[in-house]
């Protein structure tokens, strides 16, 4: 029997949670499984994304090279997965006839049975940790039932399946066992929780359960829907000291028109109100957001309204998308209205607006103490987080220390200094 498997996986947390478990079950089920190595592997599994072009052309091309290592005889069997391959099995299969096996994105039983693993993925079986020991994603549910107009993954991903409240609560547990303390929870729209499995929004009542969990210290919200947000999660959250005082909302645009015609069930005025809502529920609390620009429908009038909007609700961290056409999604009717020239102009004048808008938001945090968690160390620099900054998308706290700290631990810390992304701080004696 092959035994050394080299998993890569593409994608967004939700593919990673999903490579963790299967890598778990290969690990139990006998094969020797590494994640994104370097040396040659007899089998190449890799779990793609398939949701805009961008993440298409890095699935493509990260199959191509595994696709020379097998002509070099570096890679016995090359299995493809994940969105990607969902998407377009039939082109893959027949355009690239080195794959071996395609495998879409909840075929897990398939793809084991390709390789004889006796081990079944589950909320009971131990996950292939790939984030650093100390957190990890804990995703919620599958697939989801929004239609927002640019988005594929519904045809993707499925409807929304939520996971029960005792799975999700024992994998949470398992991983506290293992020694993690942060959990940042995610699916395509966490604030739909429950609503197909209880008859409705359970969001709150899970977050409560994993708060009871010993040895998580941290739980984060992330990829919350602004449309009939539960305001008993508000509630909680302000509350809860162990849930991080961090919504992650992506609102992808504010004007009316433009949100109407992307499907996304809520307007200005309303968004608006949740976002003060949101604010004078937790008052110190960050919010994490995305917008797309150059979207078919939207004018020039559109974009500056959308500039506008972001000057005066000064969010604490922003992405910006370029808007992807997509076969398949409702908006593809409207055809790629915006070149190329035009999103690049209006995602640059977004960044850099909201790079002054970091900047001011991070000199506040001057002379103030946080606690902090230290991610990883390069010589006397550690590299930390504060409870407001979610792993590799938001600020660093970089601290210079001769005293040894410990990766995984907490620390009390005094911010000094900061750019837009960075903040400097000093160990405070505990
Ligand atoms: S909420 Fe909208 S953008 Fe997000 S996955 Fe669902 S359809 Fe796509």
């Amino acid at each position: 029997m092959l035994k050394k498997i080299n998993f890569i996986s593409l994608g967004c947390a939700k593919n990673l949670v999903d490579s963790e478990k299967l890598m778990g079950a290969l690990k139990l089920s006998g094969y020797n499984v590494s994640f994104e190595s370097s040396k040659p592997s007899e089998i190449v599994i890799i779990n793609t994304c398939g949701f805009i072009n961008d993440a298409k052309e890095e699935s493509v091309d990260t199959i191509l090279q595994n696709v020379m290592l097998k002509k070099e005889g570096k890679v016995h069997t090359l299995i493809v997965m994940g969105c990607l391959s969902q998407r377009y099995k039939h082109e893959l299969k027949s355009e690239i006839p080195e794959i071996d096996a395609v495998f879409g994105v909840n075929d897990f039983d398939a793809l084991l049975h390709y390789l004889n693993a006796s081990v079944k993925p589950s909320a009971y079986i131990a996950r292939s940790q790939t984030t650093l020991p100390h957190y990890a994603y804990l995703k919620i549910a599958e697939g989801c039932n929004r239609t927002c107009a640019f988005c594929i993954i519904p045809k993707i991903r499925g409807k929304h399946i939520s996971f029960p409240i005792e799975d999700v609560v024992a994998e949470a547990t398992m991983l506290a066992e293992n020694g993690v303390k942060e959990l940042l929870v995610i699916a395509q729209d966490t604030t739909f929780y429950g609503v197909d499995l209880y008859k409705k929004q359970e969001l709150a009542v899970l977050l409560k359960k994993l708060t009871k969990i010993e040895g998580i210290e941290w739980i984060r919200l992330h990829y919350t829907y602004p449309a009939s947000f539960p305001a008993d999660v508000l509630k909680l959250i302000a509350e809860e000291p162990k849930i991080c005082k961090y919504i992650d909302i992506p609102l992808q645009h504010i004007s009316t028109r433009v949100l109407k015609s992307m499907n996304r069930g809520i307007d200005k005025e309303k968004t608006i109100k949740l976002i003060t809502k949101i604010r004078k529920t937790i008052p110190d609390v960050a919010i994490r957001t995305s917008f797309i620009v150059g979207y078919p429908t939207e004018t020039e009038k559109d974009f500056k309204e959308l500039c506008l909007f972001i000057e005066e609700m000064k969010f604490d961290r922003v992405g910006v998308f370029q808007y992807s056409h997509e076969e398949g999604t409702p908006a593809y009717i409207y055809g790629d209205k915006k070149s190329d020239k035009v999103k690049q102009k209006r995602f640059d004048i977004l960044m850099a607006l909201q790079n002054e808008i970091s900047e001011e938001i991070n000199i506040l945090k001057h002379g103030k103490i946080y606690k902090v968690i230290i991610d990883t160390v390069f010589n006397d620099t550690y590299v930390a987080r504060t409870a407001y900054d979610s792993p590799e998308v938001d600020n660093e706290v970089l601290i210079n220390s001769k005293k040894k700290l410990i990766p995984g631990q907490f620390y009390s810390v005094k911010i000094f200094a900061s750019d837009a992304y960075t903040l400097f701080g000093e160990v405070l004696e505990n």
